[in-house]
């Protein structure tokens, strides 16, 4: 593949590239990107950083212009996260809706579901989260408890699901519920599209060991969903669930433009420090180690550009996103371990005692989570192995 970029796609680089001059929050390019902390101001921050997106036509340039995309070609995807990247813009609090939800009723919704939600994804009016772990639910999804029983014309809902990312800023969550008891445990499970502005739901956010709160355990006690709200076919969620989590782990596969800058500032970095009177750069092992990191780096991204390829001729992503998601985690997780090591007893202090910069700590601690969300490293391995490499099923299943 060629992946030099032509004249009209550097046109559109420097398209993209002059909106974000011009339309980034005050001050972002000069380096003032720090978001409200109170929970409604970061909420409000957001959500008209996307609906800024969404006026520039910039929010979801990979969808059909039917729904309001720019039908995207392969290297303009990779043009736009370039530059997003490069200006560190601020983080879409509506990424489940746009990168999930949305992708995923273009590809089973009904036409009703599309027309109502759709363009609210887009416009940020609608913040999506996705309610499918439990206490007793995660890699093993099939174990879900959380119920949905017929009662006349509605579905109550009762149960309770955790880990949900944005929970607490959402207006709506995709739901995966166990709605009959089967022999196999895959079957009897539906997705709805649930409304969080009710009283049956009841959100408590979760302190992360990073002292941020981003997920939060969601408790469901009646609350009420109709028929119109569900995903495909009564019982048989799971084929739904899955394609939901293809779209996320193929999201996540972008991330590897981001740790190709956390690589730069990594250089940077072992510029800054010293050891033995000279930049730590300059020592064999640091640089042994660091060419390490950025060869498997290079490996990982032209894994995704090929996947990215096959996702535009296929229409819909593979499970190759399985490897984008486990590289880049795996690979973050690496480099800001090593970040911390080279600082030595130092690479241990927080906030204003930093040797450095205390995002090398906070973005550490982070890179774990990065490991767990949308499937753990050790299952995506099995995905690996028996989806990609044909290899024998897991004999613990
Ligand atoms: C940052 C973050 C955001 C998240 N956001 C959401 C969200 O928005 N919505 C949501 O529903 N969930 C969310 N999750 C939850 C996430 O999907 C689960 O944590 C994940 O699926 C693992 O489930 P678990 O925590 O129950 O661990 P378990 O499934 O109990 O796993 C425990 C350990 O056993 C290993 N293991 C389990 N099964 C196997 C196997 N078959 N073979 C080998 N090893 C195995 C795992 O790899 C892990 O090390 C989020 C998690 C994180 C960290």
């Amino acid at each position: 593949m060629d992946f030099s970029f032509t004249k009209k796609e550097e046109e559109f680089r420097l398209e993209l590239r002059t909106w974000l001059e011009n339309n980034l929050p005050a001050g972002w390019l000069e380096g003032n990107r720090k978001l409200p902390e109170e929970v409604d101001e970061y909420s409000d921050f957001l959500r008209k950083w996307q609906n800024t997106l969404y006026e520039g036509g910039w929010a979801a340039i990979a969808w059909p212009k039917k729904y309001g995309g720019r039908d995207a070609t392969l290297m303009e995807e990779i043009v736009y996260q370039q530059e997003m990247v490069r200006v560190k813009a601020p983080p879409l609090v509506n990424y489940i809706g746009l990168h999930m939800v949305a992708p995923t009723l273009m590809q089973i919704g009904t036409e009703e579901q599309k027309e109502q939600y759709i363009n609210k994804i887009l416009t940020g009016e609608e913040v999506w989260s996705q309610g499918y772990s439990e206490p007793n639910a995660g890699s093993d999804l099939s174990a879900i408890q959380t119920s949905a029983v017929k009662s006349g014309d509605r579905w109550i809902i009762n149960g309770q699901k955790v880990w949900t990312s944005f929970g607490h800023l959402a207006d709506r969550c995709f739901l995966l519920v166990r709605t009959s008891h089967q022999e196999k445990k895959h079957k009897g499970i539906t997705v709805f599209l649930l409304d969080m502005n009710q009283p049956g739901v009841e959100t408590k956010p979760i302190v992360q060991m990073d002292g941020e709160q981003e997920f939060n355990e969601v408790y469901l006690t009646d609350a009420v969903a109709y028929d119109t709200d569900m995903v495909g076919e009564l019982d048989e969620g799971w084929r739904v669930m899955i394609a939901l989590l293809m779209h996320e782990r193929t999201g996540i596969g972008a991330q590897l433009f981001t740790l190709e800058q956390q690589f730069d500032e990594l250089v940077a970095l072992t510029k800054e420090l010293r050891l033995n009177g000279q930049p730590m750069l300059k020592d064999p092992f640091i640089r042994q180690k660091m060419v390490s990191i950025y060869i498997r780096f290079r490996g990982s991204l032209l894994n995704y550009y090929r996947h990215l390829t096959k996702t535009l001729k296929d229409g819909q992503p593979g499970a190759e996103g399985s490897m984008d998601k486990l590289m880049v985690s795996e690979l973050t997780k690496e480099l800001f371990g090593f970040a911390m090591s080279i600082q030595g007893h130092q690479g241990v202090l927080w906030k204003e005692d930093a040797l450095v910069n205390s995002s090398w700590q906070e973005k550490f601690l982070q890179s774990f989570g990065m490991t767990i969300g949308g499937g753990t490293s050790e299952v995506l391995r099995n995905t690996i192995g028996e989806r990609i490499l044909g290899l024998p099923k897991d004999l613990g299943r």
